[in-house]
């Protein structure tokens, strides 16, 4: 295992980082600012001063003083500790232990009070401060996302407890002459023998037995009592399965055999496989596999909400408890489920991105599914990518990780390609049948109607008629991605952003997307007074009343985020919609995430246009990912299915190339372009952002924060590229204006320099304190 923050200097993952304290500036940083750095040993003395993070956007420590009664294994990083910060009381974490300070030891202030007997988890602790120091964010800030609110507030990390009552092996007679006159008695001393693990008490008052009666039993002898945390108690060493495996297919069993290979090591595996395959399959054997060894299995999957199914099979598969971490969970939930996790009680954990600052005890593998997905990386705040973390903590710990996807991000295929990663490749469906083509489907001087051709809607019918159900996906929620004026070409805009407002019928209102500025229609032109104002272009809505006045018979379900605002509405459709019956499903990319929908036979794409041509480099590969996914939940059941791809560009080669070999040759040619390019995976790229409401102003710093990186470039001899000050896609979103400056180079730690330094820059000048702006390494898009 490598040791802590010295990482060896071969690519892995995105974060091949190696800190390059020599090219690092120190201007305008003092001495104890940190992003991160290197952890110190604990010092086993009383040090005279605590470095300690605390809850600010300052990249820095700040210094206090020891006191009250020492922990017993001495001041150490990782300690909780209670501050007066400001006008504040806040809770901080001591990052380090020192003898001196930048200030005179009599300026500081002794801590108020020391929170915690032992620090929080090491690792957890390094995983921050790397965290940190490679995205750049302040130290404190991004403790604050990676504990749970408790912790934050200065809870102690100990779990709930409840009880579990056990019947004693007392004699079967015995018993019963004892409890001659207590009828209820014997029947829940019969009901506790029947578990011999024995129950807790909510499942003992379920079958309407009361606490009275256990007590009774425990008086008498017959019951114990025991308490244990509320995640469930220590495994028990007895089988690991509640249901057997599958006998895996030869091209699954092939990579299981690697994967079983590289269990003790830094083992990084892209699993490339065809919706369908099996790889979920793949994830339950292996992890069966670690949690023999005793080792705990971290899977992070892109929303829980809206794939309970995933959880499902999880839970089915296993005896032991899978705890999960998603957005529903109470905070005393998060916070047993982080404990249930950092103590090694629980053998499985499933979350979302930030799940992936969830301790460890004994960490064995790591799986990142549907690792291309966009929701790993958080676009706001501490921006992070779950899948780049997963990688390094598994280097880290020296376990293997999992990168599972049929349509990998082309970073991760092109470690793999590398050879960095080892490719485990599924081509086949675990049911057999050949994942179905795309068909593109000329739009050009066709009618539409709903945003359907007559040859795709004739398809719909046909399908309908064999009993099948249908997908048709559309990338836009509301009625019409528009309002038009027929008169006078008027177009309903945002009067607040670049952007046109979305007209909704159910309840009918102009909505923009972008900042949730709503107004009702209007009944005339506002600019020429014409009464003639039309819809234009098509939404889930339209496409929905479309489909359910032409197959008035068949019931249409709509999934967008509209429809699915109730908390179960999605699923209550969904498993309508599994049951089997001919139906039309209407829906935006919801659907396309990971649903198992068996029994839908043709997909429709409505428009597969968006991402031809649109600004950012990457939305090209984003909306094959998109289009693949899509079309892979077509004929996952008996039938083949069909995929049907509207396009007004039926000779764009990327398309052409998409619908004839599929995304793998897709991505090979991207990566091509890519390379040529000089683009991401094969450079790397930080992005400033600056937006403030009064566009002159923002115009005014991007000036002079480019001027002064490149100065700094030049300077330095970093050979890094500045590029810009340019107005972000969408300049002017709910009245604020937004800039952007991109670094890019050959050398992570060159960029990571430069980076720090226009920090450094931005944090010095006076004008940027009315500017908001943040910096975003390895953005995941240029908007
Ligand atoms: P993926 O995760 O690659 O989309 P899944 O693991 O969900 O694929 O598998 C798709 C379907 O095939 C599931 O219904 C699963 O139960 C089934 N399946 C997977 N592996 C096997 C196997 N070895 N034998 C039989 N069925 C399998
Ligand atoms: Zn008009
Ligand atoms: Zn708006």
């Amino acid at each position: 295992m490598p040791p802590p923050d010295r990482l060896p200097g071969t690519a892995y993952g995105g974060l091949n980082y190696q800190p390059a304290s020599r090219d690092l500036p120190t201007a305008g940083y003092s001495s104890r600012a940190v992003t991160g750095g290197q952890l110190p040993a604990p010092s086993c003395h009383t040090p005279r001063v605590l470095g300690i993070a605390t809850p600010s956007p300052l990249r820095r420590l700040f210094d206090y003083l020891p006191a009250g009664p020492a922990p017993a294994e001495g001041w150490q990083p990782g300690l909780r500790v209670r501050i007066s910060f400001g006008r504040r009381r806040v809770v901080g974490v001591i990052i380090e232990c020192r003898d001196s300070s930048e200030l005179s030891l009599s300026k500081l202030k002794p801590i108020d009070e020391r929170l915690d007997d032992t620090p929080l988890p090491a690792d957890w602790l390094w995983l921050c401060r790397f965290t940190a120091r490679y995205y750049q964010h302040a130290i404190g800030d991004t403790l604050q996302h990676a504990m749970p609110a408790l912790l934050r507030q200065g809870r102690a990390l100990t779990p709930r407890t409840r009880e579990r009552w056990v019947a004693t092996p007392a004699e079967h007679e015995a018993a019963r002459q004892t409890l001659a006159r207590a009828p209820r008695q014997v029947a829940l001393l019969e009901m506790l023998r029947q578990h011999p693990q024995g129950l807790v008490t909510q499942a003992v008052l379920a079958q309407s037995f009361t606490r009275e009666q256990l007590k009774a039993l425990v008086n008498k002898g017959l019951v114990e009592r025991h308490e244990e945390p509320m995640t469930g108690g220590q495994q028990s060493p007895g089988a690991v399965l509640a249901e057997p495996a599958l006998p895996l297919n030869g091209e699954q069993a092939a990579a299981m055999a690697r994967l079983h290979d590289g269990l003790d090591t830094f083992h990084p595996c892209l699993l490339h496989g065809v919706t369908g395959s099996g790889k979920t399959e793949i994830y339950l054997q292996l992890i069966e596999a670690v949690i023999t060894r005793q080792r705990q299995a971290l899977v992070l999957v892109p929303e829980i909400g809206l794939t309970p199914q995933t959880l499902e099979r999880f839970r089915k598969r296993f005896q032991c408890a899978v705890v999960a971490l998603h957005s529903g969970l109470t905070d005393n939930d998060r916070l047993d489920a982080w404990e249930a996790a950092a103590s090694g009680r629980a053998p499985i954990v499933i979350g979302t991105r930030s799940a992936i600052f969830t301790p460890l005890a004994a960490p064995g593998v790591i799986i990142v599914d549907e690792e291309h997905d966009g929701s790993f990386k958080q676009q706001e705040g501490l921006r992070y990518h779950a899948r780049d973390l997963a990688t390094l903590r598994a280097q880290r710990h020296a376990i293997p990780v999992v990168l599972g996807s049929a349509t990998p991000a082309l970073e991760s295929l092109q470690q793999a390609v590398a050879g960095q990663y080892q490719h485990l490749r599924l081509t086949q469906r675990a049911s057999r049948h050949a994942p179905a083509r795309l068909e593109l489907v000329d739009l050009r001087g066709r009618t539409r109607r709903g945003g359907l051709a007559p040859p795709v809607i004739d398809a719909i019918a046909t399908a309908l008629e064999a009993g099948h159900q249908v997908l048709v996906f559309i990338n836009r929620r509301g009625f019409a991605p528009t309002l038009a004026c027929h008169a006078c070409g008027w177009l309903a805009e945002c009067d607040h952003c670049d952007a046109h407002m979305t007209l909704h019928r159910q309840p009918p209102v102009l909505a923009c997307h972008h900042c949730d500025h709503r107004q009702p229609l209007p009944d005339a032109c506002p600019s020429c007074g014409s009464a003639d104002l039309r819809p234009l272009g098509s939404g889930t809505e339209r496409t929905e009343e479309t489909l359910a006045e032409r197959f008035p018979d068949t019931p249409v379900h709509r999934i967008d985020r509209d429809s699915t605002r109730r908390r179960d509405a999605l699923e209550n459709t969904l498993s309508e919609v599994r049951r089997g019956a001919p139906c039309l499903l209407v829906g935006t990319q919801m659907l396309a995430k990971g649903h198992h929908l068996p029994h839908v036979n043709l997909v429709v794409v409505v428009n597969a246009d968006a991402g031809l041509y649109a600004s950012d480099f990457r939305a090209l590969e984003h909306s094959a990912q998109l289009l693949e996914q899509v079309g892979g939940r077509a004929g996952r059941s008996a039938h083949p299915g069909r995929v049907l791809v509207q396009t007004l560009h039926p000779d764009d080669p990327n398309l052409r190339l998409l619908a004839a070999h599929g995304y793998d040759a897709l991505a090979e040619q991207l990566l091509k372009e890519r390379h040529a390019a000089g683009l991401p995976p094969f450079r790397y790229m930080a992005l400033l952002r600056l937006e403030g409401p009064r566009e002159a102003d923002v115009n005014a710093l991007a000036d002079s924060a480019a001027t002064a990186t490149r100065a700094f470039i030049e300077h330095s001899g970093l050979d890094i590229d500045c590029l810009g000050p340019v107005p972000a896609p969408m300049e002017r979103r709910q009245n604020r204006y937004h800039m952007q400056i991109m670094l890019s180079g050959d050398q992570r730690s060159r960029l990571h320099a430069a980076c720090a330094r226009l920090i450094a820059w931005m944090e010095a000048e006076p004008s940027a304190r009315r500017i908001r702006w943040s910096i975003d390494i390895d953005p995941q898009t240029l908007s």
